[in-house]
Formats: structure tokens, sequence, C-alpha cells
């Protein structure tokens, strides 16, 4: 879970600091917001995992943000962090497309724990599995059995290319395409590295298939 991009939304500048400095302690990558403008300035371009979201900002209502982000198609889930503890605004909530919702005042190690089911929930929904393993979008992990060993973001997304054609072989051009971003300079033996890397950590993982490669077509997942 480590490293797990969160976008706080919350006007209250004081708490808004102590939640990045202590979540930013916990290893993830958090940005803050003080507003509902600046969250919808960001939140493309941050592309968080997940957001946490005051729902009273002065510019709007943290659940119609959430509706809002939701009809643009944003799937990360969502906390709220709630002023009061009343039903109507928890129901609300979630009608809203929240995922959870916290109360303040509230202990840091509470909203860890709701952060990291969270995250865990999200990467269910989304993990990719073929030939045995099991590759996590959120945790950037590959389990196969009981092992898991963790993957850096290329990794990751070069391995879940190669599962969701288990078998066929993807072209180098193509595995470059997914696993960089466009303008990259990516070198011929770049590819080559991350692909002997990924390699060494399915060789830990025991039952794992192979990469195999393909000479001066690309690789495939054995
Ligand atoms: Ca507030």
């Amino acid at each position: 879970m480590n490293g797990a991009r969160i976008l706080i939304v919350e006007d209250d500048a004081e708490l808004r600091s102590v939640l990045v400095r202590s979540l930013v302690e916990e290893s993830f990558t958090v940005e803050g917001a003080a507003n509902g403008a600046e969250l919808l300035a960001r939140v493309d371009i941050f592309a968080p995992d997940v957001l946490i979201v005051d729902i009273g900002l002065p510019d709007a209502d943290g659940r119609d943000l959430c509706q809002a982000l939701r009809v643009r198609g944003l799937t990360a889930p969502v906390i709220f962090l709630t002023a009061r503890d009343s039903l109507a605004e928890r129901l609300s909530g979630f009608d809203a497309g929240g995922d959870d919702y916290i109360t303040k005042p509230f202990a840091l190690a509470e909203l860890v724990a709701r952060l990291h089911v969270a995250l865990r929930r999200a990467g269910r929904d989304a993990a990719v599995e073929g030939r045995g393993l099991r590759v996590d979008p959120i945790r950037h992990t590959v389990a196969c059995g009981t092992g898991e060993r963790r993957l850096t973001p290329t990794e990751f997304r070069l391995l879940a290319r190669l599962l969701a054609e288990p078998g066929d072989v993807v072209r180098r051009r193509e595995l470059i395409r997914v696993g960089w971003s466009a303008g990259a300079a990516v070198h011929e033996n770049t590819l080559d590295a991350y692909i002997a890397r990924l390699r060494r950590k399915l060789r830990e993982l025991p039952g794992a298939p192979s990469v195999d490669t393909v000479h001066g077509v690309g690789y495939r997942v054995g």
C-alpha cells in the first residue's frame, strides 16, 4: 500500500496540513486541496488512488463534488469527513458515491485503517488475474499462491498488459506504449532491463509462469 496516492480536500488549513504531514509519514503520496475548485483542478493531474473529502467546504458540498467526479468517471474510493455523526448525512454520503465516512474529530490511526480498507477493496475490484498470478494495481504487487512481490508502477503495467493476453506475444512497441508515458525516452534495452527484473521477481514466486522472449517481436507470459 506504500506510495498510494491520496488527495485530501479540507478547508481547515491546520487540519489539512496535519493530515498531509501525517499521511506522508505513513508512506502515502499526498496532496491537499483547500476547496472544491482546487480539487476539480487537481484530480485529473494527480490521479489519486483514494480521496478524503470534507463534506462542509466553503464553495461546495463534498457530496456534490463526489457525485460530479463519479459522473466524470472517477472510480477511486472516496472517504468523507463529516462534522456530525448523523445517520442522514452518512446515508446521503453513500448516495453520492462515497465509500466510507469518518466523523470529526477522529484519531489518525482510524483514518489510516479506513484508507487501507478502501485501497484493498479498490485493488480487489481492479485486480488483474491470469496464469495463476494476481496483480494488484493499487498496491502494485504480484501474488502467486501465498507468495507476493512488490512491483514498480512500470513493472506492474508491463505485467498487466502481458496478462491481458496470456500465451500471446505482446509486441515490444505495445509494451513500451503501456509501460511509459508518451514522450518518455525509452531505449531499446530499457524494456529488456525491466522485463529482466520482472522475471527475477516471478522466479521468486513458486508456481509463477515465466516471461518468454520472442526474438525481434516481443514477450509473452508462458
Ligand atoms: Ca470544513
